[in-house]
């Protein structure tokens, strides 16, 4: 059965929300973003939330990659922004890797090892950060969320992350869809998306996706569409 995130009973402590509100206030400017919008996204929806961020890949297992960018750097790069957001708002955070190194010396085992973290933090929601590539077509570009097709509430997480992002980044007019075939999303039980932040592929989105500006873009897009998922908006 499908772990659906609870509601949580909040009670305000005003010094530490006024502190979250600072930090968050920074780590927004820092980005160049709005305010209006950081503070309807830092609802106190997150306390009590457990969060798993996996980075795709690692060590030897570079995902894909472009000209010059391996997509193991980039994941990591934009879960490391994604986290601190989140963490801001008051979520407990796991990132599956904090460094540039695979879990397990195979491809299966470092995947079992992605789900047991996520078994063991009892997440709430599972989100995994991947780039995508298609040489055939160096045109495609544009950030996608996908779940899986028996997996309700991803479909929701997914479709809101993917709202998001279009709304926050401007640059995508995916839509989210099921996964034909994911170990990760087959085998996580909580409400659980894979987000292919951009094209490789494409010189253009390559040279956004390794920017740390446009890294710290993606990672409050990815905190605004984990934060109206929680919210129900
Ligand atoms: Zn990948």
């Amino acid at each position: 059965m499908r772990k659906r995130v609870s509601v949580f009973v909040l009670r305000p402590r005003p010094g530490l929300v006024a502190v979250v509100l600072c930090l968050a206030l920074l780590l927004g400017l820092r980005g160049g973003l709005a305010k209006g919008r950081l503070q309807q996204a830092l609802a106190p929806s997150l306390f009590g939330v457990s969060l798993v961020i996996d980075a795709g890949h690692g060590g030897a297992d570079p995902g894909m990659v472009g000209g010059a960018v391996l997509e193991k750097d980039v994941n990591l790069a934009a879960a490391r922004c994604f986290a601190e957001y989140c963490r801001a708002a008051g979520a407990a955070v796991t990132l599956t890797r904090e460094d540039d190194a695979a879990l397990s010396d195979s491809k299966r085992a470092d995947l079992e090892q992605r789900v047991a973290i996520t078994e063991k933090a009892q997440a709430d929601v599972f989100i995994s950060l991947h780039c995508n590539s298609f040489v055939a077509d160096p045109g495609q570009h544009g950030a996608q969320v996908f779940y899986a097709a028996d997996n309700e509430e991803g479909r929701r997480l997914a479709e809101t992350m993917q709202r998001a992002l279009s709304e926050e980044l401007g640059n995508t007019e995916r839509t989210a869809l099921p996964h034909a075939d994911s170990y990760l999303l087959k085998n996580i039980d909580c409400p659980a998306v894979i987000v292919e932040m951009g094209f490789l592929s494409n010189t253009a989105e390559e040279e956004e996706l390794a920017s740390p500006d446009y890294q710290w873009e993606l990672g409050w897009a990815l905190f605004c569409g984990l934060s109206d998922y929680l919210t129900g908006s």
